[in-house]
This record gives C-alpha cells, sequence and structure tokens, in this order.
C-alpha cells in the first residue's frame, strides 16, 4: 500500500475495451491478435487521513497487448507508478518499491498465439501459466525445459522478467537460450517487437535479452516466442542419501562426469543428492546401473519445485567455487544446491549480517546473492540485490531511454 499526496486519478475500473484471438500474419514477427469486445474490471480502494489520500494500487487486467500498452502511456502521461503482476510467484523479490499507484495484471494475456509442432516453435501471451503452455506442448510430445521454484502458478512473462530458473538449467541453460522473440510494451505506449518465430534470428542487435531479468523496469512483456524441445524417450530419478555432505559431493561430481550425465542434479543440505536423466532407453539404464543408486519417482521434481522457503536466496558462484560457499553458510542451514549450474538456493532462518557475509563471499569469487523473498526488514537492512555491477551506468541510461518518466516498477531493481 502506498502513501502519496492526494492528486486525481482515474478509476481503475476502466472499460478492458477489446479481448483478442490469434490472427496469423506472414512474415516472422510474433503473431498479432485480432480484437473482440470484452467487459471492464479491476476495482481500487481509497481514504482520506488529512491531506493525504491512502491508496491500494489499481488493479487492472488488460485484455489485449494493445490496451495494456495504450495503459502504460496514459500512466507515464499522469506519471503513475506501475508495477506489472504476473503468477505474483516472485512478488517479494527486489527492493521493497514502496510506489505503485498501478498493478497491471497480465493474466488475461494467457493465449497461444502459435505452435508450430514441426518446427518445434511456440508463441505465447505473457500472462500464459507455465503449466497451461507445458499441456499444450504435451500433446505434440513436447515441452519447455523451464522447471522454476515456487511453482505451480508461473506465468511465462514473470519468468522471463525474473530469469528465475530450476534444476533443468543444467542441461537445457536459461531462457535465453531457448527464448527466440519478445515483445515488450513501452512506456512509450508502443508495442516493440525483438527477434521472431525461427529459431536462426542472428543479425541486429538482440534487444531480447535487455528484458530478460529486467524485473519489468523497461517495459512489460506481453508475448514471447520459445524454441521447444522433444520429450525425451526416456526419464529416470535416482537418489543417493550421504552420511557426511563430503561425500555428497563427491558423488555430484561423478553424476556429473558420466559420458550421459544428467539433465538436472540436486544436492540437499542432508546430503541427499537426486539426479535426473534423459535419453534413450539404453543409454539412460547404463548410466543408472553405472551410479548403482536407487530408482524413485520422477514426481519428486514437481515436489521440489514447490520449495519457496519464507525467506530465501539465490547464490550463483563459478562451478569450482560453490563447494566453498555453500560451506561458508551457517551451520545447520537449510539449502539446496545445482552443483553442476554453480547455484545455490538458501532458506534463510539467520540474521542480516549471516546473509553480507556470504554475500561478501560470493561476490569475492565474482558472483552473486539475491534475495528472493525476505521479510521486508531484511530486505532494507540487506538489500535484495548486493555491489552495483560495474555495468550500472550503461544501465541507468538504458533505463532512461526506455522509461524516461521512470513508471515502470520503481524502486524493485538496481535501477
Ligand atoms: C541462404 C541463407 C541461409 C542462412 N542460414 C542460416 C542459418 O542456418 N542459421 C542462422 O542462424 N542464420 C542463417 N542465415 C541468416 C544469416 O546468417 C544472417 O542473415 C547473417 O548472419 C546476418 O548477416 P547479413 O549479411 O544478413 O547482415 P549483415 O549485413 O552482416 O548485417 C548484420 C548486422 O550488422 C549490421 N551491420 C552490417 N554492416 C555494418 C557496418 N558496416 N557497421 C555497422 N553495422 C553493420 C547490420 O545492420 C545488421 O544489424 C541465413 C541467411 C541466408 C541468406
Amino acid at each position: 500500500m502506498g502513501v502519496q499526496p492526494r492528486r486525481p486519478r482515474r478509476h481503475a475500473s476502466r472499460q478492458a475495451g477489446t479481448r483478442s484471438r490469434w490472427n496469423p500474419e506472414p512474415g516472422q514477427d510474433l503473431p498479432r491478435p485480432v480484437t473482440q469486445a470484452d467487459p471492464a474490471r479491476g476495482p481500487h480502494r481509497s481514504c482520506r487521513r488529512g491531506q493525504v489520500v491512502v491508496t491500494a494500487p489499481a488493479v487492472e487486467r488488460p485484455g489485449t497487448a494493445e490496451e495494456l500498452a495504450a495503459r502504460l502511456a496514459e500512466a507515464a502521461g499522469d506519471r503513475s507508478s506501475v508495477v506489472p503482476v504476473g503468477g505474483g510467484r516472485a512478488s517479494e523479490m527486489g527492493d521493497a518499491s514502496g510506489r505503485g499507484d498501478v498493478e497491471l495484471h497480465t493474466t488475461r494475456l494467457d493465449r497461444v498465439l502459435e505452435h508450430s509442432q514441426a518446427d518445434m516453435v511456440i508463441s505465447v501471451e505473457a500472462g500464459i501459466t507455465l503449466e497451461a503452455l507445458q499441456a499444450v506442448l504435451a500433446e505434440a510430445g513436447q515441452f519447455l525445459p523451464l522447471d522454476p521454484f515456487n511453482s505451480p502458478g508461473h506465468t511465462i512473462g514473470g519468468l522471463l522478467a525474473t530469469a528465475w530458473t530450476g534444476p533443468l538449467r543444467l542441461h537445457y541453460g536459461s531462457p535465453r537460450d531457448f527464448l527466440i522473440g519478445i515483445r515488450v510494451a513501452q512506456p512509450d505506449g508502443r508495442l516493440a517487437s525483438a527477434g521472431g518465430r525461427v529459431v536462426k534470428n542472428v543479425s541486429g542487435y538482440d534487444l531480447m535479452k535487455l528484458h530478460l531479468g529486467a524485473m519489468g523496469t523497461l517495459g512489460v512483456i506481453v508475448a514471447a516466442s520459445f524454441k521447444v524441445f522433444p520429450k525425451p524417450l526416456h526419464d529416470l530419478t535416482v537418489e543417493a542419501p550421504h552420511e557426511s555432505i563430503a561425500d555428497a559431493w563427491t558423488s555430484t561430481e561423478r553424476a556429473l562426469a558420466m559420458p550421459l550425465p544428467p539433465a538436472a542434479l540436486e544436492l540437499f543440505s542432508d546430503g541427499r543428492v537426486l539426479a535426473r536423466f534423459f535419453g534413450s532407453p539404453g543409454a539412460v539404464e547404463r548410466m543408472v546401473d553405472e551410479l548403482g543408486w536407487k530408482k524413485v519417482e520422477s514426481s519428486v521434481w514437481v515436489e521440489h519445485s514447490h520449495r519457496a522457503p519464507k525467506a530465501w536466496a539465490r547464490i550463483a558462484v563459478p562451478r569450482h567455487d560453490l563447494q566453498r560457499i555453500v560451506a561458508s553458510l551457517p551451520a545447520g542451514a537449510h539449502w539446496w544446491a545445482s552443483p553442476g549450474a554453480g547455484i545455490v538456493h538458501w532458506a534463510i532462518a539467520t540474521g542480516a549480517q549471516s546473509v553480507r557475509d556470504v554475500r561478501a563471499a560470493s561476490e569475492a569469487a565474482h558472483g552473486s546473492l539475491v534475495l528472493l523473498a525476505a521479510p521486508p526488514e531484511l530486505r532494507r537492512e540487506v538489500g535484495a540485490w548486493g555491489s552495483p555491477p560495474p555495468t550500472l551506468e550503461l544501465m541507468r541510461r538504458l533505463k532512461q531511454v526506455f522509461d524516461p518518466v521512470g513508471i515502470m516498477n520503481p524502486g524493485r531493481f538496481v535501477v
């Protein structure tokens, strides 16, 4: 809730105007929608206290990308701050913003715009949930290798804006590796597209990447195209408990060095190691036999993806430093790591100083510690992001170009 000087504002319950479905056009740009009438939504409250008006953010759910873009331009015009909201799964990530006149929810932008099974590409609106997208792909024997924590309920736009990844990052990389096109509503009211619907886009500036992990500070992602992957012929999960953490780390190295390495490999603070192998049945069974670990149901990955402690951080460091950084976590800490990717998620149960210490060690190793969620006081004390990057000045200039009035998610990201 924001406390702001009183000023006239439009009622949030505005006409949503139009709703769209996909109208394919020739060319490689993202498919564009055609429009249909649709009703309005989105109430907000306000009450007077002396000379100020205390307002909850106006909640709005545009039904089309065009409508959303027009709303951004309007907000820029009256200098209202805008917080884009997808699935709300990462709403505590970043610094507490303090301002937020309008919450622009993307949940009505939830259509599959185009899926070419043969070309293995899909274009979707940004408010579609990852689960809905996977269900469409599953019918074609395909999938998007994204398995973020704090699932279910992530939207594609939210995942791109936060750049969250899960255990499958080990084999498939992050969304930047399979995102091939993006459309963004900019604060000037324009819809900008970058990339397209084909895998081979190599010329020109790669503007897509600007919006990955930008936390919605440059614009609102309204659609995205991905190359997708065939479901593996065989998908087998094995686990091994360990008495000592040192033995568990050794096991992870052994698994990662297999001729067919795991698609995902997770190490837990209790010494358990979980590995997932994708491939032909013969190759996968051979790897699993060689490892000698116990087979378990692949549903363990779904349970794993539900993890989201009240206070948690993602630490990313060069792979070879991960074990040392994990050893620097407070005694008895709960964590889970992706040793092959150099990432550990830490469930923070200690005070601000312990976070500062681990962050200092991570940054000294040229890595980072980012708070994914934490009580407001901890976020205020240690900050969500850590030391400013050397590219800060460049980021400021980009922010100034994309969002000169500064309406997009003010105070949440480093710029
Ligand atoms: C027959 C064919 C097959 C192809 N197959 C593939 C494929 O399999 N996979 C794939 O990924 N791509 C493929 N492509 C795409 C091709 O690789 C790209 O078009 C190419 O890499 C970009 O080079 P260009 O000659 O098109 O553009 P260029 O003229 O090289 O321009 C590239 C970029 O540099 C800029 N630029 C050029 N000259 C200057 C300059 N002097 N100063 C500043 N900026 C400059 C341009 O504005 C543009 O943004 C194919 C293209 C063709 C024609």
